[in-house]
């Protein structure tokens, strides 16, 4: 056999001992030979959803009309969010609803925890956090005469205790972060950066779009106060699928969202009464609930939900560790470099590999039928979702990358 043929077979040895490469047959594969390194962009459509959109929209839409909403439609806020913070987040009930996108959520979760620390002026954030977060924190800011105050970590390593503890003091009302970094995957101490901003007075929102499906998140057990996440990555739910919020019930009281919509009143339809937030996470519901996108974003976790966030986990970080492995056999020698952490422990699904000429490599990529993602300024990042993505494809997605570093256009040759 030849070392191009070994390589390969390795990666099908790997994936025929995989417990969990079943599931992969339970989404839609239209194109067998596409590699797609994208499922923490947009994940992919499981079987499941197509069917239950139909009879969402033929039966309960179609003929059933607005009995539907008393029919199950006025639970799924709060039925999707149980199910995502139990199978997912280490959230017990009631603390996580879905509604809105992750922007707008975390606009109310900030604007709520500041409100319940007046007085104090400053916002803790990092200066790698996602650009809607960083956004919507400069714009909360603004509005309120306050301070944002950045937090410069490796951008590699991500925030460590350490970085958040050099500027957190009495003035910090909220540090908001993102749990798993979006480019470099790396994951952030919850529990220790929770203690050390209650130790200062400050709550934390914490941003798990990356982190949600993929790695623990342990919400309750860590002393999490807020979180918000979306469902159309690894969670499956589909292009704009509503996102979830968690407020940790400790709070919910004390929190009250700066949208004060019906879907958030103590019975909605008594109509005429005052503005009475119910006494859970539901108060941060806003309109009418996206029934089409909650039921296909209740699909795509029961899917994770079945497989079970442990056996997740373990796929995941097998992945990314073969990815690293092919990485530094193949890539490297061409001036690639790893921007994800080494440690499994440290990182969450996907692995970004930097190089300078990355944005026509991945755009070659893309033609030559392997999706991953660019990341200015100079990140191609490899998402591995641990239902869909197989060995074979971490193989080919990488050995495709090796094929055009090597080619006259490509890379340094080593
Ligand atoms: C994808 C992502 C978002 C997206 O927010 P939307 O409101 O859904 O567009 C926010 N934060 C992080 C960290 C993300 O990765």
């Amino acid at each position: 056999m030849t070392a191009t043929a070994a390589a390969r077979a390795t990666a099908e040895a790997l994936d025929a001992a995989d417990p969990l490469a079943s599931f992969r047959d339970r989404f839609v594969l239209p194109d067998p030979g596409l590699v797609y390194l994208d499922g923490n962009s947009l994940g992919r459509l499981p079987r499941s959803t197509a069917a239950r959109l139909a009879a969402v929209v033929e039966q309960q839409w179609g003929d059933r009309l607005i009995r539907s909403w008393t029919e199950g439609w006025l639970d799924l806020p709060a039925r999707v969010g149980d199910l995502i913070g139990t199978a997912l987040l280490g959230a017990g009930p009631g603390q996580t609803v879905v509604s809105d996108s992750t922007t707008v959520n975390l606009y109310k979760l900030a604007a709520a925890a500041l409100d319940a620390r007046p007085g104090r002026r400053v916002v803790v954030t990092d200066r790698d956090n996602f650009p809607t977060d960083r956004y919507v924190l400069e714009g909360i800011v603004a509005a309120r005469g306050l301070e944002l105050r950045w937090i410069e970590a490796d951008t590699v390593d991500g925030p460590q205790p350490a970085d958040v503890a050099a500027v957190l003091d009495d003035d910090v009302a909220l540090v908001s972060l993102s749990h798993v970094a979006y480019r470099s995957a790396a994951i952030a101490d919850l529990p220790a950066i929770t203690a050390l901003a209650h130790d200062a007075g400050a709550l934390v929102l914490w941003d798990l779009c990356h982190s949600g499906g993929s790695v623990p998140v342990d919400l309750d057990a860590g002393g999490a106060d807020l979180a918000v996440g979306c469902t159309y990555k690894y969670l499956n739910g589909g292009p704009g699928a509503p996102a979830y919020l968690y407020v940790a019930h400790a709070l919910q009281r004390e929190l009250r969202s700066p949208i004060q919509g019906w879907w958030a009143q103590d019975d909605m339809f008594a109509m005429q009464r005052p503005f009475t937030p119910l006494p859970d996470a539901r108060r941060f519901l806003t309109g009418t609930a996206p029934v089409l996108g909650l039921v296909a974003a209740e699909e795509g976790v029961r899917l994770l939900a079945e497989a079970g966030l442990d056996g997740l986990r373990a796929k995941s970080m097998a992945l990314t560790a073969y990815a690293i492995e092919l990485i530094d056999a193949w890539l490297v020698p061409f001036g690639f470099g790893l921007g994800s952490p080494r440690a499994a422990a440290r990182r969450g699904s996907h692995v970004t590999v930097t190089h300078p000429g990355a944005a026509p490599l991945c755009d070659a990529l893309v033609a030559a039928g392997v999706i991953p993602d660019f990341r200015p300024p100079d990140g191609i990042r490899l998402g591995l979702a641990a239902l869909t993505t197989r060995f074979t494809d971490v193989h080919d997605g990488i050995a495709a990358l090796r094929d055009l570093a090597d080619s006259p256009a490509g890379g340094r040759r080593p």
